[in-house]
């Protein structure tokens, strides 16, 4: 008898939510389960995108029709590697794909890392979006604070460091969030680059962003401000490259708005050392740097010290290994070719798939996701018209939730959600905002398995 073909889908970020949209509007008969290790959907969008961006936030509105489809299952707060392995899921599914996305810091190997106030910034992230694998509070004595890296995450720190704690109250950051946030002592908030204008990472609509707020004041050094001829040419070849430049140029130009706390973004600055004294951070060395003619920079052996009471480092995000599945260490990536698992040989590791930042690492916006989804599906696709995928021996829905109910796993389901959206919703009303963030897992899981009464 024909079945549709059963898909894993593990990770309910953006990439996982399309590639199981694309694999539903395919034309091939299929039935995909979500798993999520949080209680909650949406990954990064959740516990990544900052919250006074709730323009990106609203995207899970856009992924509500997909997951409202009958085809698509969620399974929540299950993690897979830990309380399911890949072996056991295979039983159930032709074909397993992995959008894990990543959730943490990328290493900086410089001296005076470990200091008391140096700070990843996936920490940070995790602490202000409510994340509750994160600490729940935060150190904010800090009245300058330094910022390591020109990318759209440097741009949420700093902006989050730079912000007053009551601007953001109207978000849907938690309680806790709020009144550390109250305690934040920064007036000066240093973002530093070791290359140039031109080279920075941010996004256009970021970076002017930053000047909405009353209370920064942006400030670039006009001294900053300078391009090879490698710069010239990325300029001309990309819109986005040209418009972060105008901005900076316009950042370097104008006259002060007086606001009271001052973001600087400085360039050609490479940090170096983290500088202490008694186990804590007191300053960051930076080394000036000069463009090289080809868009890269040498040192000119000129060092300043900046005096700075924490260091953020927000040099990129990295992904967590997956038991049983082959990793790449040095890209921190799952191996894969396109999308295909491949082992250390190159082969193809039959019915296994990655998609997202754990497939071609931590960059790209939300939307990125979406093509590369594509690419995935389309293997996948190719390889069960091919034949070469091996047909699981219990493909039936139930045979799963069975399972898991056998295991005692309390997972949460789409429906879950609703309610755990609704919750929120409510507790935001009541203070006339949108929504407040329920951080605790327990309370998640509570409020998705609607259980509440056992309380
Ligand atoms: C701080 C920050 C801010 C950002 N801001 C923006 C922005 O404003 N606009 C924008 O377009 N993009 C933004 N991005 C980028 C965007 O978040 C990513 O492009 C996108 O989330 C990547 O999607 P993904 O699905 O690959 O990974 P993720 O979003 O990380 O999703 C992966 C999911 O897999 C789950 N998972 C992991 N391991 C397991 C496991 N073992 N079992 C089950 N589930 C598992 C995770 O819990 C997570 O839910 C931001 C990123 C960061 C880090």
């Amino acid at each position: 008898m024909s079945r549709p073909l059963r898909v894993a889908v593990i990770g309910a970020g953006p990439a996982g939510i399309y590639a199981s949209d694309i694999l539903m509007k395919s034309g091939q008969e299929v039935s995909i389960d979500l798993y999520e290790r949080m209680p909650a959907p949406f990954g990064l969008i959740r516990y990544g995108v900052a919250p006074d961006h709730p323009r990106i936030k609203g995207i899970v509105n856009s992924l509500h029709r997909v997951l409202d489809r009958d085809e698509l299952r969620l399974l929540g707060n299950i993690e897979i590697g830990k309380d399911v392995s890949i072996d056991e899921l295979r039983q159930f599914y032709d074909a397993i794909i992995f959008s894990t996305g990543a959730t943490q810091d990328r290493d900086l190997e410089i001296p005076g890392v470990d200091l008391d106030g140096s700070f990843g910034a996936a920490d940070f992230v995790g602490f202000y979006d409510g994340n509750p694998n994160f600490k729940r509070t935060w150190d904010l004595s800090a009245q300058s604070v330094a910022v390591i890296g020109v990318g759209n995450v440097g741009l949420d720190v700093a902006r989050i460091l730079a912000k007053t704690a009551d601007e953001l109250h109207v978000t849907e950051i938690p309680d806790n969030v709020y009144s550390t946030l109250k305690s934040n002592a920064a007036t000066e908030v240093h973002i530093f680059g070791r290359r140039g204008p031109a080279q920075a990472k941010f996004t256009p609509l970021e970076l002017k962003e930053l000047d909405h707020s009353p209370n920064i004041e942006v400030i670039v050094d006009p001294e900053d401000i300078d391009y090879d001829e490698a710069s010239i040419e990325a300029r001309r070849e990309a819109k986005s490259v040209d418009l972060v430049c105008q901005t900076l140029e316009g950042y370097a130009m104008r006259e002060p708005k007086g606001a009271p706390h001052k973001l600087f973004i400085h360039f050609f600055e490479s940090p170096v050392e983290i500088l202490g004294e008694d186990g804590r951070v007191v300053g960051l060395k930076t080394e000036r740097m000069e463009l090289d003619g080809n868009g890269g920079v040498r040192g000119t052996g000129n060092f300043t010290e900046w005096s700075v009471q924490s260091v953020y480092r927000a040099v990129g995000y990295k992904s967590d290994e997956m038991p049983e599945v082959p990793f790449d260490a040095a890209k921190n990536v799952i191996r894969n070719d396109g999308g295909h698992v491949i082992n250390h040989d190159g082969s193809i590791v039959p019915g296994l798939y990655a998609t997202g930042w754990v497939k071609r690492g931590p960059v790209g916006l939300i939307g990125n996701t979406k093509s590369d989804a594509k690419e995935t599906t389309d293997m996948l696709l190719a390889d069960y018209a091919a034949g070469t995928l091996t047909a699981p021996s219990s493909p039936a829905p139930e045979a799963v939730t069975e399972f898991l109910d056998s295991r005692g796993i309390a997972f949460t389901t789409w429906n879950g959600w609703y309610q755990l959206d609704a919750a929120e919703k409510a507790l935001g009303e009541v203070e006339g905002r949108e929504r407040k963030k329920i951080v605790e897992w327990d309370e998640m899981v509570k409020h998705s398995r609607g259980d509440l009464s056992a309380d």
